[in-house]
């Protein structure tokens, strides 16, 4: 079913505000996403229907907090097809995810002379957290490169993995180029030589339909601001064989089984992941934008998107002076560009002015920016609520911009 992009706007209330005086076209959604009625209403009733801490009381309160929770918990296990509850670990986000394996699965399994495989494309969240490691474990980090159409250089990846290698971490999709790594083909590479893989899906959760067991990859992790949901709640999937072998992240409430000052034991998964008051009310709120998703159907979503990546393409394509960077035939609906030598902040400002919210800057990803030779591209990223008409007065924005500066 084609997706009514003017029906979904009405659930999402930012999107009938306006912005200096224009109505606000967000094209920002890489960045994060719009909210839907359904998620405000949940979280502003459960603060005024059910707020008590989790796993803790046994009064009326906690118990429905602690059963809704873990019914979330239920909800994501099945978005993206995990096995097990005990696999799906709450975090703050993307990076909250990706800091604690680099820090848990590192600390068990990485020592000094080890290597550990990422991407030129990927996202500071997801090069820091293992440049951390290194430096505390005297590992070292290498580099798959991509080439000047966006496209990872898995050709090299045989060349790159060695007795060495500990773990690849590599994004499902760019939040700069759009593209769609072949996630599932590197996964498999990696497994027959006994590497784990660490998958950053934050740019893919809110777009596609992902299958953790089908993808079989170790970890996975993502966001629930990027799909429709609150900040501050993410997701960390991970296998349970591994899991169990990785030593707490942080310690505190909750994730313990019993405490003396001599030796303490810890809770099974996945609280042994989950020290102190986790942001119970978001993860309630994130099963709640979930739903939604679901209830849109993702297949509509992908449909959609698919069609405006298709159309803003073309329109951008056909201004002279733009340049696109990320030219992979597989992509999701963003699209970085630059107009000419003109500055990337200047077109973002001038956007804003007609009520047009895009990204500028290095999108956290320097290293990719460099391979390019830039310090900043704009972005317009899109999400299922985005309208034809929205790219068109985008596109015809850019063209006065051009004319502007000439
Ligand atoms: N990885 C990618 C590919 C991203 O796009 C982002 C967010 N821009 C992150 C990681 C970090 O996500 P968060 O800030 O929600 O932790």
């Amino acid at each position: 079913m084609m997706i009514d992009a003017i029906e979904v706007r009405k659930n999402f209330p930012i999107l009938s505000t306006t912005v200096h005086g224009n109505p606000l076209i967000y094209l920002d959604n890489a960045a994060t996403t719009q909210k839907p009625e359904c998620v405000i209403q949940t979280i502003d009733e459960l603060y005024r229907t059910s707020n008590a801490n989790i796993h803790r009381g046994v009064h009326f309160l906690s118990e429905q907090c602690t059963q809704k929770y873990e019914t979330a918990r239920e909800t994501v296990r099945k978005f993206i097809n995990a096995e097990k509850t005990s696999e799906i670990i709450f975090t703050a986000g993307t990076t909250g995810s990706i800091n604690l394996v680099a820090t848990s699965f590192g600390e068990r399994f990485v020592s000094v002379g080890d290597e550990i495989i990422i991407s030129e494309m990927e996202h500071h969240s997801n090069i820091v957290p293992w440049q951390l490691l290194c430096e505390r474990k005297g590992a070292t980090l290498k580099i798959i490169p991509f080439d000047d159409k966006g496209i990872l250089r898995i050709d090299l990846l045989d060349s790159l993995i060695n007795e060495h290698t500990k773990i690849i971490a590599l994004t499902h999709v760019s939040n700069v180029l759009g593209t769609i790594n072949p996630v599932k083909e590197i996964i498999a590479k990696a497994h027959s030589r006994n590497i784990p893989v660490l998958i950053d899906g934050a740019q893919a959760t809110p777009h596609g339909d992902v299958d953790v067991q089908d993808l079989d990859c170790d970890f996975y992790a993502f966001s629930g601001h990027k799909i429709y949901a609150p900040t501050g709640i993410g997701v960390l999937y991970g296998k349970e064989k591994l899991l169990e072998q990785m030593p707490p992240y942080q310690g505190g409430g909750d994730m313990i089984s019993t405490v003396t000052f001599e030796k303490t034991t810890y809770a099974q998964l996945p609280l042994k992941f989950e020290a102190g008051t986790l942001n119970f009310i978001d993860a309630i709120a994130l099963g709640a934008a979930i739903e939604y998703v679901n209830a849109t159907g993702k297949q509509n979503i992908i449909e959609y998107e698919q069609k405006l990546l298709d159309y803003a393409t073309k329109k951008l394509s056909a201004i002279e002076g733009l340049k696109i960077f990320g030219e992979a035939d597989k992509k999701v609906a963003l699209i970085s560009f630059l107009l000419k030598d003109i500055h990337h902040l200047d077109t973002g400002m001038i956007l804003d002015k007609k009520g047009i919210a895009v990204r500028t800057g290095t999108l956290c990803t320097e290293p990719l920016l460099t391979h390019f030779g830039k310090t900043g591209f704009v972005r317009a990223s899109f999400a299922f609520y985005n309208t034809f008409d929205e790219i068109d007065t985008l596109a015809k924005n850019l063209e006065k911009i051009l004319l502007m500066f000439n």
